[in-house]
C-alpha cells in the first residue's frame, strides 16, 4: 500500500491549460449498469459519454486508460474536522468522551500553521480516497479563537482546483453571561468564510437556548446548518427537530448514535419528526468523532425507511478520538453494507449522492452535462469496488488530481493453484 502521506504527482499537470478548459478522455471504463465506455470531460463537466472508440479528445486531450475500472460519480466527505485530524500521538488515547465532537489535545496551544498543514494534508489524503469535497466542523471560541478556522481557511485556497473544502463554524458556549462572546465569535467566524453554522448544543447549559441562537445567526446569514448530536436525549432532539422544521436551507444533524440505544419505538417517533422536518442526518459508520462512550452508528436503516435523508461521513480522521481513523468514503460504505446490510449501491449512495444533497452540492451522474466529479475504482461491480479498493483515480472538475495504483503479487505457486481448479484436477478435500 502507498504511504498515506500525499505525494508528488507523478502524471504532468499541463499548466499552460486551464484546469477547466482542457479535454479529458476516459477509455475503457465500466458502468455500474454493465456498459464498458469512454467518458469526455471538458470544461469541468462530462461532455459524451460514447462507445469505446467512438470519442475524438480535442485539440488538447489527453487520455486515461480506464480499462478494469469502475467509473462512479466521486464520494464527498459531509464529516470531517479537519482542525484536528492527525494530531493524534499514537497513544491511543481517546479524549474527547466528554462532548460530540473531538476535543484538540491541547485547546490552549492552536499553530495555526500546524493546523493548516494537517489540514491540508487530511484533505489530501481524503482526496486520494476519491473525496472532491469534504465538509469540515472547526472549533472556534475558547482556546482556538478563529485562529484554527482562520488555518482551516487557507488550506481551503491552497487546494483550490484540487479540492472543495468548506468550514462549519463550531463555536462553544452561547447561552447565558458567557455566551454572548460565543455569539459575536460565530458572527465573526462566517464574515470570515465559514459557509455553514454548527457546534454541540448537548453541551451548553441551555441547549434550546443554544438551537435558537444557531439557527437565528444562520436564517441572518442565509448559512445551512449542521449540528452535534448524540440523539441519545429523546425530548431534546424532538424540539430540536420541531425548531428545525421549515428552516431554509436546511438542517443537518450528525452523528446520532445516541439514536440506536433507545427503545425501538421512542427511535421510531423521532426518526418520524426528523424526516417531517426534513433533517437530514449524518452518520458516522467508521466510530463518529467523539470519545469511546459516544461510538456507534445511527440506526441507517429504520431513519431511511421513516423517510429520512440520511448520508454517511467518517468523522475522526487519526485525531485523539479515533487514533486509527481512516477518512475513506468507500469504507463508510463497505461498513453500511457489511453490517447493517444495505445493499452495495445504497450504501454507495449515502456515500456520494446523498451526501452531497447534504452539502447542498449538484448532483453527479456520468452522463453528458453532468459535473466531472468522478472516482474510478479498480472493480468489476459496486460491491467488488466496497469489497477492496485499494487502486482509484480521482477526477475533480474534469482534472485528473489523484491516483493510487496497487500491485499485488504472489509467487508461482500460487499460479499454480489457480490453474488447478481451473482444469478440473483439484484434489478432493
Ligand atoms: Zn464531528
Amino acid at each position: 500500500m502507498p504511504d498515506s502521506r500525499p505525494q508528488p504527482p507523478r502524471f504532468p499537470p499541463s499548466p499552460s491549460v486551464p484546469a477547466d478548459s482542457a479535454t479529458l478522455l476516459l477509455c475503457g471504463a465500466r458502468l455500474t449498469d454493465g456498459r464498458t465506455v469512454d467518458v469526455r470531460l471538458g470544461g469541468g463537466r462530462i461532455e459524451a459519454v460514447g462507445t469505446p472508440g467512438s470519442l475524438a479528445t480535442g485539440a488538447v486531450g489527453a487520455r486515461v486508460d480506464l480499462r478494469g475500472y469502475l467509473l462512479l460519480p466521486a464520494p464527498v466527505e459531509p464529516h470531517a474536522h479537519c482542525d484536528t485530524a492527525l494530531s493524534a500521538d499514537g497513544t491511543g488515547d481517546t479524549r474527547g468522551s466528554g462532548g460530540d465532537g473531538p476535543e484538540p489535545p491541547h485547546p490552549e496551544e492552536v499553530h495555526p500553521e500546524e493546523v493548516q498543514r494537517r489540514a491540508t494534508e487530511a484533505a489530501l489524503l481524503q482526496l486520494g480516497h476519491g473525496a472532491t469535497a469534504l465538509r469540515s466542523h472547526v472549533r472556534i471560541g475558547d482556546g482556538p479563537g478563529l485562529d484554527a478556522l482562520a488555518a482551516v481557511l487557507r488550506a481551503r485556497r491552497s487546494l483550490r482546483g484540487l479540492a472543495e473544502l468548506t468550514a462549519v463554524a463550531m463555536p462553544g458556549r452561547l447561552t447565558g453571561g458567557a455566551g454572548a462572546d460565543g455569539l459575536a465569535m460565530l458572527r465573526d467566524a462566517v464574515k470570515m468564510g465559514a459557509t455553514v453554522v454548527g457546534g454541540c448544543p448537548d453541551a451548553d447549559p441551555d441547549p434550546t437556548g443554544y438551537v435558537e441562537a444557531v439557527l437565528q445567526i444562520a436564517s441572518e446569514f442565509g448559512c445551512p446548518v449542521d449540528l452535534h448530536t448524540d440523539a441519545r436525549d429523546p425530548v431534546r432532539l424532538s424540539r430540536l427537530a420541531a425548531m428545525a422544521g421549515g428552516l431554509r436551507p436546511g438542517v443537518t444533524l450528525g452523528p446520532c448514535g445516541g439514536l440506536g440505544r433507545l427503545p425501538a419505538g421512542t427511535a421510531a417517533r423521532l426518526a418520524d419528526r426528523l424526516a417531517a422536518a426534513q433533517v437530514t442526518v449524518v452518520c458516522l459508520p467508521q466510530g463518529g468523532c467523539g470519545g469511546v462512550g459516544r461510538r456507534g452508528t445511527a440506526p441507517v436503516r429504520l431513519l431511511r425507511s421513516a423517510g429520512v435523508r440520511v448520508a454517511a461521513g467518517s468523522g475522526a480522521l487519526r485525531d485523539p478520538a479515533n487514533p486509527v481513523g481512516r477518512g475513506d468514503p468507500l469504507e463508510a460504505a463497505y461498513l453500511l453494507a457489511s453490517r447493517y446490510g444495505l445493499p452495495a449501491e445504497d450504501a454507495y449512495d449515502m456515500v456520494s449522492a446523498a451526501a452531497r444533497a447534504a452539502l447542498g452540492l449538484p448532483e453527479v451522474r456520468v452522463e453528458a452535462g453532468f459535473p466531472a466529479e468522478l472516482l474510478a475504482v479498480r472493480a468489476d461491480g459496486l460491491a467488488g469496488a466496497l469489497s477492496l479498493a485499494y487502486s482509484r483515480v480521482v477526477i475533480h472538475r474534469g482534472r485528473l488530481v489523484a491516483r493510487t495504483s496497487a500491485v499485488r503479487e504472489y509467487c508461482d505457486s500460487a499460479a499454480v493453484a489457480l490453474e488447478l481448479p481451473r482444469q478440473g484436477r483439484a484434489e478432493p478435500s
